[in-house]
């Protein structure tokens, strides 16, 4: 077994500076339950330990520069439109993808027999193939023009929701082709500043400029140097994918590193970590780093699955304990505190002092979901202008 490494308090405070006040924190604690050994707690006792955070100190704390990192995989654009985009065009998953697509006549055309329920394993036969390199050529473009064509439904989605939930400072990692994320990041940039977006798989929506080392949603010119941009590569499921060729996407995958090594709080939401990419799980355990060395930060998990299954998949990202899972992104730290989800955390677990958090909103629409945010908004405006 592996020595227990001791706590470095000279760099966690350069990192979290309230830290400082840790140690008093743990002793408190010690004595707490020290006192508590020769009876056994009660409901009365424990409330008696822990005093609320209050919603308007939830508003008003905006301590933390440190980020929030969520990591998006295919279930969360398909709890987001279950029901397919705004003009009903669906979402597919890996076992309906050609069906759904249309994209059948390529296989049957490349002389592969049916059924066509694993594109994964599809695509790789045949972009082995140096001869069918016009088919996969052909077959490509489809497949970006059928995502590149989905558009958001004119109401908030829960796309719209995740990006009003975190700050500037926070960051979103996407796996999706999709343009869901860019289109919500747009429209909501008009009432605030967006987190930071990456997308480690490419994405139909965004272009860069080699020149000026600019990402931006696609459109016809750089707006800085007003030279031709290139569409984002779209990495197809090939089982060795190629993370550092392509610019744009090796930059996506070092900015994602570095925020995950200086994060505080990692929410893997939908995201299955397929056993076709385990590269990219490689890329995302170097950027987190060692559990042994975040003993104070947490990692989250929304999924449909049962809690135990997760907590085997991202054991390796964990550190002892500090592991949630949830359903529903509603019912997340970021979903039940939005813009406050590192500052809440940190309170419950170095203060003991939990908040109970909203009740996200959901279903409200675009005036009265930033009229409901608006106190958050505001605190964070007034302290940005002080
Ligand atoms: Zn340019």
């Amino acid at each position: 077994m592996k020595a227990k490494r001791p706590i470095n308090y000279k760099s966690l405070r350069r990192k979290y500076p309230d830290i400082v006040t840790y140690r008093a924190v743990s002793e408190k604690l010690r004595r707490r339950r020290r006192a508590k050994s020769t009876k056994t707690a009660t409901g009365e006792d424990r409330g008696e330990a822990m005093t609320t955070y209050t919603e308007q100190e939830e508003i008003e704390n905006l301590s933390f520069k440190t980020p929030h990192c969520f990591i998006l995989g295919a279930g969360a654009s398909l709890a987001a439109f279950p029901d397919g985009d705004k003009n009903g065009r669906k979402l597919p998953v890996v076992a309906n993808f050609c069906e759904v697509l249309g994209i059948d006549h390529y296989f049957e055309e490349a002389g592969i027999p049916p059924p066509y329920d694993d594109f994964e394993a599809i695509y790789s036969t045949i972009s082995s193939k140096p001869v069918l390199s016009h088919l996969v050529t052909a077959l490509e473009q489809e497949i970006f023009d059928y995502f590149a064509a989905l558009e958001l439904p004119d109401y908030p989605t829960l796309y719209d929701h995740l990006i009003l939930s975190l700050r500037e400072k926070d960051v979103i990692a996407t796996f999706n082709w999709d343009p869901f994320l860019v289109q919500a990041a747009q429209r909501n940039a008009r009432k605030t500043k967006v987190p930071k977006l990456y997308y480690l798989h490419g994405c139909v929506a965004i272009a860069h400029c080699e020149a000026c080392k600019l990402k931006v949603p696609s459109q016809p010119r750089c707006p800085r140097c007003e030279g031709p941009l290139q569409r984002s590569q779209i990495l197809y499921p090939v089982t060795q994918k190629d993370y550092v060729t392509d610019p744009l996407i090796k930059n996506e995958w070092d900015a994602t590193q570095w925020h995950l090594k200086h994060g505080y709080i990692l929410t893997i939401f939908g995201y299955g970590a397929p056993s076709s990419d385990v590269e990219a799980v490689r890329l995302l355990k170097e950027g987190w780093g060692n559990p042994e060395d975040r003993s104070l930060e947490e990692v989250e998990i929304i999924d449909v699955l049962e809690r135990a299954e997760l907590e085997k998949r991202w054991e390796p990202f964990i550190h002892t304990h500090h592991s949630r899972t949830t359903k529903r992104f509603y019912e997340s730290l970021a979903g039940r505190h939005p813009r406050r989800s590192c500052e809440v955390l940190w309170q419950t677990l170095m203060y003991l002092r939990p908040s109970e958090g909203i009740d996200f909103p959901s279903e409200a629409t675009f005036p009265d979901l930033y009229e409901y945010l608006e106190p958050r908004l505001f605190a964070e405006l007034r302290q940005s202008e002080s």
